[in-house]
């Protein structure tokens, strides 16, 4: 049977932990039975020391010694042991060494004796219960304040008057990677980014001078990884403090906020640059026109035509700021109605052969497409696509559109012959604000488009991909699923086998693992669908290993990647799945989305990717859980 080294040392921590918790539970029953022997020896000791001493001190009361017992048991065994105690020593006393020896019976000068010994036991008992408790509210309320420090504040990090670090919390491996005991050791030109030091140093060094002075600084600093992130602390001078005596810093890591706050202020600079100039290009051409309308009409009314395609860019910039604040607030709403998709392609791609007559548009479509969608939100998103087509090819004339039916989904793309994207901008082309570096200097948007366009495809349970090749061309597909189009109903044994139009999965018995073949295009919905099936298969035949074959895929979504990473695995390792063999699509936008999955993988499932199916396969076949 093969082991793998993982396996070795997880088995190794596994038997460590579980001395470890053998010790524990030992320790605890010592100190329980310790509770009861405790006041046992002690009686015992006094006894004998009584008995032994009777002969130098003569053959005086024992109260003085028994209380102590009492006292003793008290302490270590609690007030109810103490008065246990307390009753067995009244009851030795008696016996042993009050006349007459060896009877109960107890002469009445001794009653006041007696009381008094009970009495002041009993008083013992209950002050060490009152003790006990008011030690256990002020632990409890200590771990709560240290808790509540620790966990509440991103970080707490206490210096002496020397700025030297005391106490570093827990937080801080979180944030910068190193330990608590490491981050003390470690001076402000280590930690605090060259061109912030001097600043950052002037403020801590302020703050130290005064008592009661505080200040927020705010820098780069340096992580254990050689990572940067941008650090801001409340620093606070206690030095002289009842209590606190030292200098405060409360740290919270505040990169993503930074980063947001310049991705805005770049944002603004670029939406203010785009509104600016088609509204001079509609001033400039406003005024020529004016001066020409009567001397040459001709030229007025082209000069007029150009200013209203600014106008109509205005104010489709102006929409996109909208519907971006609306997506943001989930308030961008459709209205759902039945109409063929077909005739909104030719509508808009007439509207655009008479807007760019420059340019050839070549349209293949089917006569009939049904879909229940938003009417304006889809050719919102076609004209988008068509728009960036002719910004994008400067070189080129020629778009391609077109449009076909598949498995209930109409497929629309949109070709162009222009600069292309490289495989590294590929992923992100569908975030918000996300512009390709070197066509943003050349081209004018906000980054905005694409991101509209995912949202509305979303939101019509529809799917997005492209394929680019930088310098050859860009093609943005789109699908959205037809009405009234039945899905194909699943054929199962519920037990070895499933399969419906987006997924195929099969179990091998004999070699205990599952295969599992994704057919043909996917959506976030056949995504989530398929996933829980699989995951109910797993679960009902104990598979360990999964032979997962996206090979024949198309499209997929960027946040099922994320939940395939963060939740889905999480869950298949958790209903016993050890290792999973992955075998690529050949489309390269779907490959993007299974590396995220792969990429945000928490679970310790080990998986491997393959380009052949062959090579996936023998490679689980070898692959055996250690049981
Ligand atoms: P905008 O075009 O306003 O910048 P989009 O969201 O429509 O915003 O596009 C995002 C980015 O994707 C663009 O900045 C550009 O870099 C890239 N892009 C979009 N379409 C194409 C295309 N057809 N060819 C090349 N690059 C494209």
């Amino acid at each position: 049977m093969k082991i793998r080294n993982k396996w070795l040392s997880t088995k190794f921590l596994l038997l460590k932990s579980e001395q470890i918790c053998n010790f524990r539970r030992f320790m605890r029953q010592f100190q329980q039975t310790a509770k009861y022997l405790f006041p046992i020896a002690l009686i015992l000791l006094a006894t004998l020391a009584k008995y032994s001493f009777t002969g130098i001190l003569g053959n005086r009361t024992p109260f003085l010694l028994y209380s102590g017992v009492v006292i003793g048991a008290t302490w270590y065994s609690g007030w109810r042991i103490g008065l246990l105690t307390n009753f067995i020593c009244l009851l030795l006393v008696v016996y042993l060494f009050l006349e007459p020896i060896g009877s109960f019976y107890i002469q009445p000068r001794l009653y006041v004796h007696l009381l008094i010994f009970t009495l002041q036991n009993v008083l013992v008992a209950l002050m060490g219960y009152a003790l006990q408790e008011a030690l256990r509210k002020s632990r409890a309320a200590e771990s709560k304040v240290k808790l509540l420090l620790e966990e509440a504040c991103d970080l707490l990090v206490l210096r002496n008057e020397n700025g030297k670090a005391i106490y570093v919390s827990p937080k801080v491996t979180e944030i910068t990677g190193y330990t608590p005991e490491e981050y003390m050791e470690l001076t402000f030109d280590r930690l605090v980014e060259p061109e912030h030091l001097e600043m950052f140093k002037e403020k801590i060094e302020s703050v130290m001078a005064k008592p009661n002075e505080r200040q927020t600084v705010k820098s780069l600093f340096r992580c254990k990884n050689g990572g940067l992130k941008w650090l801001e602390g409340d620093v606070y001078n206690y030095l002289e403090r009842p209590g606190i005596n030292a200098i405060v810093s409360h740290i919270k890591d505040v990169t993503s906020r930074i980063q947001l706050e310049t991705q805005k202020d770049e944002f603004i600079g670029m939406a203010s640059h785009e509104l600016k100039t088609p509204i001079t290009n509609i001033k400039g051409f406003t005024t020529l026109a004016k001066s020409a309308i009567r001397t040459n009409p001709e030229k007025a009314e082209a000069l007029l035509g150009r200013s209203e395609v600014n106008i109509k860019r205005l104010g489709r910039l102006v929409n996109d700021l909208l519907d971006i604040s609306k997506i943001n607030t989930g308030r961008l709403s459709y209205e759902f109605q039945l109409f063929n998709l077909s005739s909104l392609i030719q509508e808009v791609v007439q509207s655009f052969i008479l807007t760019y007559p420059g340019h050839t548009f070549t349209l293949e479509t089917v006569p009939l497409a049904i879909i229940n969608g938003d009417r304006f939100r889809l050719e919102q998103v076609i004209t988008n696509l068509i728009d960036n087509a002719i910004k994008y090819s400067p070189e080129s004339r020629s778009i391609v559109i077109k449009q076909e039916l598949k498995e209930g989904k109409a497929i629309v793309s949109v070709q162009d012959f222009g600069i292309g994207i490289s495989e590294e901008h590929l992923k992100h082309i569908f975030d918000r604000f996300y512009r390709v570096d070197a066509s943003s200097m050349r081209f004018q948007g906000l980054g905005l488009g694409l991101f509209i366009a995912s949202d509305i495809l979303k939101n019509h349970k529809g799917n997005f991909w492209v394929e680019s090749k930088q310098g050859e061309g860009s093609t943005f597909f789109f699908i959205v699923p037809l009405q009234g189009y039945s899905k194909e109903l699943a054929v199962t044994d519920h037990a070895t086998f499933y399969h419906n139009s987006s997924i195929s999965i099969h179990y091998h018995s004999k070699e205990n693992y599952l295969e599992v073949k994704w057919i043909g295009i996917q959506t976030k919905e056949t995504v989530n669908e398929s996933g829980l099936k699989i995951l109910e298969f797993v679960r009902k035949t104990k598979a360990t290993r999964v032979y997962n074959d996206n090979s024949e895929v198309i499209g997929n979504w960027s946040d099922t990647s994320d939940h395939g990473g963060k939740v889905w695995f999480p869950a298949m390792a958790e209903v016993g799945v050890s290792f999973f063999a992955w075998v690529m699509s050949k489309d390269r936008f779907s490959n993007m989305a299974a590396m995220r999955s792969y990429d945000m993988n928490k679970s310790n499932i080990l998986i491997k990717l393959f380009d052949r199916q062959e090579e996936a396969v023998s490679w689980l076949l070898e692959q055996e859980v250690d049981v």
